[in-house]
């Protein structure tokens, strides 16, 4: 994947959550092919241990225990939002986005799948969480072409739902 095909998804996350200065869009994208193999949170604990790290004081303002990491550099690329969660701002804006790289492909391998099949196929949409009111609403079968459609969930309460999809192929169809 090349990293200007991260942009669409990044700039929903810092737009969504509103927790990232929208600025700061171009160094959370040079962060995504990273999130593909570690996990964001890795990713984003070591952007906030990287650099010089704010005062005791100012931690505690925000919240944050005396071992816990924040340099000045991760945090200016939080808004006043993102400020009131500092240690996940980062990490869930990057997991956002991550979510929804993997269903942007997800999709295209059902395109694939559909070229080679001859029975319909469909994307089976999963709510992962049931205590999710937006994502409990999930349990969908639509056409490859509707499922980009789904995302953003509406009405989904969480920072980063991981809502699974899969293929599920018409075998039946044609056949008596
Ligand atoms: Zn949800």
């Amino acid at each position: 994947m090349h990293q200007d095909e991260y942009a669409p998804h990044v700039s929903e996350a810092i737009s969504a959550l509103g927790y990232v200065k929208p600025e700061y869009a171009s160094v959370l994208e040079a962060l995504m092919p990273r999130c593909m193999t570690e996990h964001p949170h890795a990713v984003a604990r070591e952007i906030r241990k990287t650099g010089t790290q704010i005062t005791d004081d100012e931690k505690t303002r925000l919240g944050i225990k005396r071992n816990g990491f924040m340099s000045r550099e991760a945090l200016s690329m939080l808004t006043d939002h993102g400020k009131q969660h500092p240690l996940l701002a980062l990490e869930n804006t990057l997991l956002r986005a991550l979510f929804s790289c993997y269903r942007e492909r997800h999709i295209e391998e059902l395109y694939e799948l559909q070229r080679q099949c001859d029975k319909p196929v469909f994307a089976l949409i999963k709510g992962a969480v049931a205590d999710c009111p937006g994502c409990a609403k999930l349990d969908l079968k639509v056409r490859p072409s509707e499922a980009a459609a789904q995302f953003p969930i509406v009405g989904c309460s969480r920072d980063a739902c991981a809502v699974l999809m899969e293929a599920d192929i018409d075998f039946l169809t044609g056949v008596n």
